[in-house]
Formats: C-alpha cells, structure tokens, sequence
C-alpha cells in the first residue's frame, strides 16, 4: 500500500504508513477522494459509480488517523495503478475503448489509407472522434489526477506526523522545475527525407530531440541516415514494426511481431520504443526488451485509441519505464482541432509544469512539410527555449529522462545528524526538497545547494 507513494516522492520510509479503515469491496468503480480528485477500483466505505459523471462517493470523509498511521478506505498503490494501466477504461464509458478495433470498418480503413487523400483522411478521422468533447474523464486537455492522489495523501500525512515538512528527493535532476522532451516520429519517405532539416530546426534553439524509426515496410532506413542522427547527438528509438495499426490487435500477432521489434531495438542501439498510433496493452509490455515506452497518452481524446494514464510523471509498467505523452500530437492540433497556434500547448504546458510533470511531444516530419505547420512548431521551439530559462525547464532526450528516472528510483534519504543526505549512484544531480503544509494544500521548497566554500 505504501510503495507507489514512496517511490513517487522518495521519502524517508518510516514517514509513510498506510493502512486500510476496512474490508475492500468486492466490486470497483469510481470515487472521490476530496472535491477534484478521482479515484478508479475497490473501496471499502461508500459506493462506487460506473461512470466518473454518476454522482460519486468521497472516499476523503472516511479517512482516518490511528498513531502515526493514516487510515484509508482505498489501496493508494491500487487506485493508481487502475489509473495509469488505463483498467477505469474498459469497464467505463468507453473511454479506452478502441473506436471499431478490428471491424471490418478499421480493417479496410487501414487498407486504403496509404492512396487516401490527407482532406479524406481528414474528415473521416474528424467524424470518428467527434464526440471527444463529450469526454468527461481524463480531464482534457492535460489531467494530473495521479499526482493530485499523491499529493492529498502528502497532506494528510503531514497532518498526521504535525512536523512542519518532511523531506524528499526532488522530481528532477540540478533543481530542474520541470523536464520536457522533443520527440519526432518519421512516418513516410518525405518525413524521413525532411530529418536533416529537422536537426537543424531543432539544434537552432539548441534542443536535442529523438526520431522514432518504423524498421519495415514504410521506407528504407540506410545505415548513413541512422549515423547522421547519431553524430549530430540526437536519439533514435524504435517506431512501432510496420505502422500497419494491428500490432495490439491481437496477442498472438503482437508476439510473433515483438521479436522482430527487439531485434531492430538491438541493431539501432535504441533504448526506447513506441508504438503506431499510441496503441497500447500494458499488460503485454514485459515482452518488449526496451528500457522505456513512450505510447501511453496522458489524455487520449483525440486518439484512436481513448483512455489514458491519468498521469503527467514518468512510471514503471514492470521493467519498462514509461514516458506518457503529454501534450497533444501535432497531427491532432493542425488537421483535427484545426489549430495553427501554440495556444493549447502553451496551456497544456501550464497545466503540467504546475505539478512538476514531464511535458512531452509528438511532432512528425512529415506533417512540418507545410509552412504553416512548420511556423507553429517554430513557435513551440521557441517558447520552450524561453521556459528553459525563464522557469528551469530540463530540456532533455527521453533516454536522458530514462536514466535519471532510473537512479532517482534507487536513491535513498539518510539521516546525517541534524539533516539529511541522499544517497545512491547519481546522487550528485540530485536535491532535497521538502513537502509542507499551507491551508490544506502541499507545497515545495528546495533545498539551497550546499554553498562551496570560498578558498
Ligand atoms: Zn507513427
């Protein structure tokens, strides 16, 4: 019950002692804990609404103190996983269910794409997702609802202790407020042409990306067009096997394609993978031999496949880390909203950085081809390198963000007289933050990095 929290803050372990108020039930559903927080599972007081816009228990009245043990009616490590492994979805309204996921209809869409013209495709991807509006759960168009758990929970515990503040190992490396990362994924020849241009785009406002490769079947991948991205110390990582949209749709084919998938992995030297169209079966991932997973939208209105992790932080699906995408794809933006601003990424943006989250994003090449797409991501490049001084963005390669996540998840804080210390590989990056109280709300202060002595 306690695991989830302590590896989301890394605090000392005898702060953190959870415990249920009784019998879980044996159905699940959806529950309040306090007025914006949603919950998704088994709970053990109240009742449990099938759809997240029924009127719904609060969870949070039900919470009670015993010592130094906080009484919950709800497994904090269970609810977030039901949250983040998307299980709300299949038993909700339909919010991650695949729109005609093996129809007959998707079939032959997927068949004629390719000769589709784009205003075709256009207007029947228009049609398919038009009632994304109408999605009450996750919350578009960036939902932080696993850190909101998170951080009731730190309220409650500091009301418990009646300490001023308890430390932890803060989110991100050097102090950084939040981290962001570029990612491109090549979708077709021209996309895969227009890459150089791209790095140069990209190097302008000094920001490394990675290029997400298909390894078959969409355009020859030459070794010189794989070094070219090495040399220039940008990130390739695998895209999907084929971009044919069946690699979820059934197990069998999924393992049959995921050695195929390895292989490319190992040859490219890509630690990360993603997978077309953002489909996902998290519960198939232990397959995958990839230290990381960037498919998991954070809110998937606007996606094929709907639902989402509820989440703006990294998290571990097993072994795999998974990098959520966070921000709304620009295939999304320019040709289904219709939007040639940075305006819902500016707010998007806003929204993520409030909770310290990972701002990521997909931009294709083969979308940039037209200028005005090509204006608008200039735009967005230039926006994130004005945060990156302004706000103390870590601006970094998803396999940059893998390893930290990783070290992070080993450090540990301890006692050193009267303060605190961190302890681990990789220990030198990071900083102690504490967590306090104001009102009934949590919040942040780093600690100064030790000064250096004047010689
Ligand atoms: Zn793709």
């Amino acid at each position: 019950m306690n695991s989830d929290f302590l590896d989301y803050y890394r605090c000392p372990a005898n702060f953190v002692s959870f415990a249920l108020t009784g019998r879980l039930s044996e159905d699940s559903g959806y529950f309040r804990f306090g007025p914006d927080v949603l919950c998704y599972g088994r709970s053990a007081s109240g009742f449990r609404a099938q759809r997240p816009t029924e009127m719904l228990y609060d969870g949070l009245t039900d919470v009670a103190p015993d010592g130094s043990t906080l009484r919950l009616p709800f497994s904090p490590s269970e609810t977030v996983a039901n949250l983040r492994y998307e299980r709300y979805a299949s038993s909700s309204n339909g919010g991650g269910k695949r729109l005609g996921a093996g129809s007959a209809l998707r079939k032959a869409y997927y068949t004629v794409r390719p000769i589709l013209s784009v205003s075709i495709r256009k207007h029947l991807q228009r049609r398919r997702l038009r009632d994304w509006k109408r999605i009450p759960f996750p919350r578009w168009p960036a939902d932080p609802n696993v850190e909101l758990i998170f951080e009731r929970l730190m309220v409650l515990l500091l009301k418990v202790h009646r300490g001023d503040s308890v430390p932890f190992i803060w989110f991100w490396p050097n102090g950084s407020s939040s981290c962001a990362v570029m990612t491109h994924d090549v979708e077709a020849l021209p996309g895969r042409d227009f890459c150089p241009h791209l790095m140069d785009l990209d190097g302008t406002y000094e920001i490394k990306s990675s290029f997400q490769i298909v390894p078959e079947g969409r355009y020859t991948v030459p070794e010189s067009f794989l070094d070219g991205l090495r040399r220039r110390g940008f990130e390739i990582n695998v895209h999907d096997l084929n971009h044919d949209g069946h690699l979820f749709s059934d197990r069998e084919l999924f393992f049959r394609r995921v050695d195929r998938i390895n292989r490319y992995g190992r040859n490219y030297g890509a630690a990360g993978f993603r997978s077309a169209v953002l489909y996902r079966n998290p519960d198939w991932y232990e397959a995958l031999d990839f230290a990381y997973d960037m498919s998991v939208p954070s809110v998937g209105h606007l996606d094929p496949q709907r639902g989402g992790c509820c989440s703006v932080m990294p998290f571990f699906i097993g072994k795999i880390l998974e990098l959520p995408v966070t921000t709304t794809q620009d295939y999304s933006l320019f040709h289904i909203l219709n939007q040639y601003s940075i305006d819902l990424w500016k707010r998007q943006i806003d929204l993520i950085t409030e909770k310290h989250g990972l701002v990521s994003f997909i931009v294709h090449p083969d979308y940039l081809l037209e200028s005005r797409a090509r204006d608008t991501y200039e735009a967005l490049l230039a926006y994130l390198a004005e945060l990156r001084s302004e706000r103390k963005i870590w601006i970094a390669l998803p396999g940059e963000v893998d390893r930290w996540w990783r070290e992070r998840s080993q450090m540990r804080l301890i006692r050193r007289g009267n303060g605190w210390e961190i302890e681990g590989p990789g220990k030198e990056r990071a900083r102690i933050a504490y967590a306090s109280l104001v009102g009934d709300s949590v919040v942040y202060r780093l600690e100064a990095p030790s000064l250096v002595a004047a010689p």
